[in-house]
């Protein structure tokens, strides 16, 4: 994400913050300062800010290792002023494993509540100063103890983009279309942002009100995805992909390729042996590279991808975009053991941008 600092790598997920987040402690200074709390309580509702958003981290990872026991990686969390965010690398299918997925992040803060509760109640606290964030008598480990229970709750409220609208759509794609189900965890969600917008005005919580234009816009953008996964999922990859499609034998030169490349026909190229049996795929970077380094008459041969998986022209087209999100730009369509053509991202692109095939 762009204006991100990386802070660590655990678990193989890249873990960063936004610069953004450098205004909430701005603003912790500043009410540090109006209220007149001094130098050491300032420094206290800084730490507990930062401990709060350690605990932020925990709730993604316990979404992003639950995605992963799916077989779902993730491509980073990033903490935000206003919350976490793990970008896995795709939706789970199945509105099951969303569940799952979605409510290992609330569990977290559940299971650290329980622990600092507990903890303070057999061990006692931590006594804190009066800062920005508590009242005089409240112990540090409470206060931590209180916000993760608060996390929790406020995740779970029914609202897209937060933890609340996925589960309540997940319930509700028990009985519904998935398209509609999430029609309606949406609309829940902008009723939501409208509650949390005029709270926000009324209480003058300017941090809330970017909750709630994050909630609006987030809940338009799971209507959309949605929606957008519906039509791929009725339609089949035989209808999109491109069938007037050059092969290329396996003893071909470079130079071929980038014939065909330069009139702007096709990038990846499918590549047979001599017994006509499909070894892989020949991709754009490895012509440019070839070219670039050896010239049109360099051999395809060490440059070819091999180990990829094949679609077939009955595959629905969420499933196409699914395997060429993970295994490349582009991947060969076999029917009955024959190459019948090629779906590349950009050619679905144009499909689902046209609305279909324009006379087919
Ligand atoms: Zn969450």
């Amino acid at each position: 994400m762009k204006g991100t600092l990386h802070l660590v790598r655990a678990f193989g997920i890249d873990i960063a913050v936004h610069w953004s987040f450098l205004l909430l402690i701005a603003w912790i200074v500043y009410r540090s300062a109006t209220i007149g709390v001094g130098m050491v309580a300032t420094g206290v509702a800084i730490v507990f800010v930062l401990t709060i958003f350690a605990c932020v981290v925990l709730h993604e990872l316990g979404h992003a290792l639950t995605a992963k026991a799916f077989g779902i990686g993730t491509r980073h969390i990033t903490i935000l002023p206003i919350g976490g965010v793990a970008a896995l690398e795709r939706i789970p299918t199945q509105p099951g494993q969303e569940f799952l997925i979605t409510i290992a992040g609330p569990a977290v803060n559940v299971v650290i509540a329980a622990g600092l509760i507990g903890g303070v109640w057999l061990l006692g606290d931590l006594a804190m100063p009066e800062t920005t964030y508590s009242a005089a008598g409240t112990g540090f480990f409470l206060s931590l103890g209180v916000v993760n229970v608060a996390l929790a709750v406020f995740n779970m409220l029914p609202a897209f983009p937060m933890d609340g609208g996925r589960v309540l759509r997940a319930v509700l794609a028990i009985w519904l279309e998935y398209a509609r189900a999430t029609a309606i965890a949406a609309g829940c969600g902008q009723l939501m942002a409208v509650a949390f917008a005029a709270w926000a005005l009324w209480g003058g919580n300017p941090f809330l009100l970017l909750i709630a234009a994050f909630v609006f816009f987030g809940s338009k953008a799971e209507v959309a995805a949605a929606r957008q996964r519906a039509v791929l999922t009725r339609q089949r990859v035989g209808v999109a992909m491109q069938t007037d499609i050059h092969a290329l034998p396996f003893d071909a030169a470079v130079g071929e390729a980038a014939q065909i490349m330069f009139e702007g026909r096709q990038h990846d190229f499918p590549v047979f042996d001599a017994e006509g049996g499909l070894v892989g795929l020949l991709r754009r970077e490895a012509i440019v590279e070839g070219m670039r380094s050896r010239g049109p008459d360099a051999p395809i041969r060490e440059r070819i991808e091999t180990d990829l998986p094949v679609l077939d022209e009955n595959d629905d087209l969420a499933h196409a975009l699914e395997m060429l999100r993970t295994h490349g730009p582009a991947l060969a369509v076999m029917h009955r053991g024959r190459l019948v053509g090629l779906l590349s991202q950009e050619q679905l692109g144009r499909f689902l941008m046209l609305g279909g095939v324009p006379g087919r």
